[in-house]
């Protein structure tokens, strides 16, 4: 191996070249897979994109479901030097047209469902090669890939190339491109591995989708630069995360996942004995989860921080004597990143006072896939990255998220943070949880509204509960409508989808 190497793959490949006949990865199906399998197929498949003709830098789109063989995919691709591009499922025809176009990629891997229908518009666009994997890894790829040989030679790369393109979800008009190189995404692994204090011993439930960066790159990457064995579920299942769980020793999942888990009788201390450490992220998690966790299970849910055009930013501390986990923060910065918050001039807050959240080190990302504008917008001129993020770093350095400054309310000129408001309707008896958002107002510019989802056999009374905040926060944070749902809408990272809400509610004032 050529020590110099700085593609990702070559560092995996040192962590797990030692014990190629451990298994790495074993499914919900009982599946096997042992590092060597890992090592050959992903070899295989590389060989394949490099009959095509296919260097580093070109592009590979993939849209998929999860399966062992599409991450063995992905690791092929970073083992041949291109640019893994992976696309939510969710996805339709007009999208892709769009993440086509952007990024322009030589080959588009899809499921064989959807073949005929994806045929003429790849031709169309130029792709030069449309493959199929479904979520048993069969499809045209695999049997390309089983007419190559086991052997390939890792692509030397420098820290600095290309190794993933992550189209961000996009609320808000065209999705980017964030751009991750070889470099962001090693530094960031190896952090996190320290961090959060890997052992010889552990064992990862892999619960996530891997088109997003929480499944894709913190999971995987982890465990296998601790060269760990992964549980591997195809679709999240409480009752397989339980049956998994004794002979485990880290999870990862979105707050969703936990506030499933909890509904499950059978989830206690005795069955999270054998656990070392319980991460969340994606989206924020609940007070009331975070202490409903520690109470079953005897466990404290280390929460953290990060983004798609980032990796992770800040995490509260795996070791005791790094202090404690503490509920309603993300922790703080990992030792490689700089996190500071902001005024709208870029002049660094008083400590507790709430400003933009702005970042670097060295993994975060160079910019966006072809768009000089948005590059020239999101950073500083001495390179701070704008993380949209709003929020407030505490004495002892715990970063607070108060919630993304696109959803910052602004009513009457008064800043109003919706985390906050949130916070004290979810602590409010039969309150389940909350969405508070600003919708369009002739007087104020915006009105605050909450939409509340009610625990299960409780009615909520919206006078009652507005009455209930009259007492607690300023008038001008309480919301002038409270709109009890069912539930809320939310992706599949589990992030509450505020641009539907306000688009459901955008005609709330008129008239007002
Ligand atoms: P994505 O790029 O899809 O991973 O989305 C990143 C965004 O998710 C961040 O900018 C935050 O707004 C949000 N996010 C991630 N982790 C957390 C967390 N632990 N608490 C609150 N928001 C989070």
């Amino acid at each position: 191996m050529n020590p110099s190497n700085q593609n990702l793959y070559a560092r995996f490949h040192t962590a797990f070249a030692p014990t190629l006949e451990r298994v790495a990865i074993e499914t919900d199906h009982g599946d096997q897979y042992t590092f060597g399998d890992l090592d050959q197929h992903t070899a295989r498949m590389a060989n394949w994109l490099q009959s095509l003709g296919l260097q580093s830098g070109d592009r590979v789109m993939v849209q998929v479901e999860k399966s062992v063989p599409a991450l063995l995919f992905y690791l092929a691709c970073l083992r041949t030097g291109v640019v893994y591009v992976p696309l939510n499922t969710a996805y339709q025809a007009a999208e892709l047209t769009y993440f086509i176009e952007n990024a322009e990629p030589s080959v588009f891997v899809c499921d064989p469902a959807r073949e005929s229908d994806l045929l003429a518009l790849t031709q169309r666009l130029g792709v030069a090669h449309l493959a199929t994997l479904d979520a048993t890894g069969k499809g045209s790829l695999m049997d390309a890939a089983l007419t190559q040989a086991p052997q390939q030679t890792i692509q030397p790369m420098q820290s600095d190339e290309l190794a993933a393109i992550l189209y961000t979800s996009g609320t808000t008009g065209r999705s980017k491109g964030a751009q991750l190189t070889h470099g962001n995404l090693a530094s960031n692994a190896q952090t996190l591995l320290s961090y959060w204090d890997w052992q010889n011993v552990d064992v990862l439930i892999h619960a996530l989708p891997i088109f997003h960066v929480h499944g894709l790159f913190v999971a995987v990457h982890c465990a296998l630069l601790n060269a760990s064995k992964m549980l591997w579920m195809g679709k999240f299942n409480p009752q397989q995360v339980l049956d998994w769980l004794p002979q485990a020793t880290v999870f990862m999942g979105v707050p969703t996942l936990y506030v499933r888990l909890l509904q499950e009788k059978t989830l206690d201390a005795a069955v999270c004995s054998h656990m070392r450490l319980f991460i969340s992220g994606s989206a924020p998690l609940l007070t009331e989860t975070f202490e409903a966790w520690q109470a079953r299970t005897d466990h404290t849910i280390l929460e953290r921080y990060g983004m798609s055009e980032t990796a992770m930013l800040t995490s509260n501390p795996c070791r005791a004597e790094e202090g404690p986990r503490k509920g309603g923060t993300v922790g703080r910065p990992l030792p490689d990143v700089q996190l500071r918050c902001v005024d709208e001039h870029d002049a660094p807050r008083a400590q507790g006072d709430v400003g933009a959240i702005q970042v670097k080190g060295p993994n975060v990302f160079p910019g966006y896939w072809r768009m000089p504008e948005a590059n020239a917008k999101e950073f500083t001129a001495d390179g701070w990255f704008r993380t949209g993020d709003v929020g407030r770093i505490d004495v002892d350095g715990y970063v607070t998220i108060v919630g993304r400054s696109k959803d910052l309310i602004i009513t009457g000129g008064y800043n109003v943070y919706p985390a906050e408001v949130e916070g004290f309707i979810n602590d409010m008896a039969g309150v389940d949880e909350s969405a508070v958002i600003g919708c369009p107002h002739r007087d104020f510019g915006e009105g605050v509204v909450a939409v509340v989802v009610a625990k299960p056999g409780v009615t909520l009374d919206p006078s009652e509960l507005s009455q209930q905040l009259k007492g607690q926060i300023a008038g001008f944070k309480v919301p002038k409508h409270f709109f009890v749902v069912t539930e809320l809408p939310r992706n599949v990272m589990g992030k509450v989808q505020k641009n539907l809400l306000r688009q459901t509610y955008e005609k709330v004032f008129e008239g007002a």
